[in-house]
């Protein structure tokens, strides 16, 4: 019924009462717990359902509470520091991405989570990759700018235990289904090893498809 029933912490707790939330929406109340307990899921919410914070509070919480275990450390090859998020959040475009991040680094206000942000377009590659520097615990991406960044090497996904496919019907629609299934088939720690959640508007059989091949066969559904 209420946040402080969710088992945040009090740094997350702190936040999501600076942010105003008092009441969990119907998609938080179900997917947070969901989340928290590192169950897989397929949940069709759309836009303004408040699915941004039901997925970036249980990610923030789980690396904060998990300490340096968490937390792969960078690597340095060829003259290049490759970064290793924790959590990766796909998104279908740079107005979606710019949104999430914006509520990722409002929740993790205080904490030492690091936020970074990637996506196509004109906005500076040097711009984006220089950010990384002060070290990348939540990354939020468009799949395209994202292998160009893993493949010069910026960018690992081997630490990487959180996995959200968000707006995955979009990601679809775009033609991003070989972008996406490169990045997750390529480097990221197999469905048994990591969390994964898909937010979608709508159900089809592409999206069945791709729930079976990144889920855990336990997932939860939320229609
Ligand atoms: P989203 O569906 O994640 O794009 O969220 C839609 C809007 O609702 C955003 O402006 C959020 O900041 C806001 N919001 C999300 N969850 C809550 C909540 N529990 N209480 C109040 N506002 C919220």
């Amino acid at each position: 019924e209420n946040f402080s029933d969710a088992g945040f912490g009090p740094a997350v707790m702190e936040n999501v009462t600076r942010s105003g939330y008092t009441k969990p929406t119907p998609v938080q109340k179900h997917s947070i717990p969901t989340l928290l307990f590192n169950r897989d899921l397929m949940s069709c919410a759309q836009t303004g359902s408040g699915k941004t914070a039901a997925f970036l509070l249980p990610i923030i919480q789980h690396i904060m509470a998990g300490g340096p275990d968490m937390i792969k450390t960078p690597t340095f090859n060829n003259g290049r520091r490759t970064y290793y998020p924790s959590a990766l959040v796909l998104s279908p475009t740079r107005e979606l991405a710019i949104q999430i991040h914006k509520e990722a680094a409002k929740f993790s206000y205080k904490t030492n989570l690091q936020t970074a942000i990637l996506y196509g377009g004109r906005e500076n590659y040097r711009d984006q990759v220089n950010r990384l520097r002060s070290g990348v615990h939540i990354l939020i991406a468009t799949p395209g700018r994202l292998i160009d960044i893993i493949e010069q090497g910026f960018i690992g996904l081997s630490g990487c235990r959180y996995l959200v496919l968000d707006e995955a019907d979009r990601m679809l629609d775009m033609g991003f289904e070989p972008q996406i299934r490169k990045i997750v088939g390529q480097g990221m720690p197999p469905k048994t090893a990591r969390t994964t959640a898909m937010f979608s508007a709508t159900f089809p059989k592409e999206i069945q498809l791709l729930a079976k091949d990144f889920l855990k066969e336990n997932y939860v559904f939320l229609a």
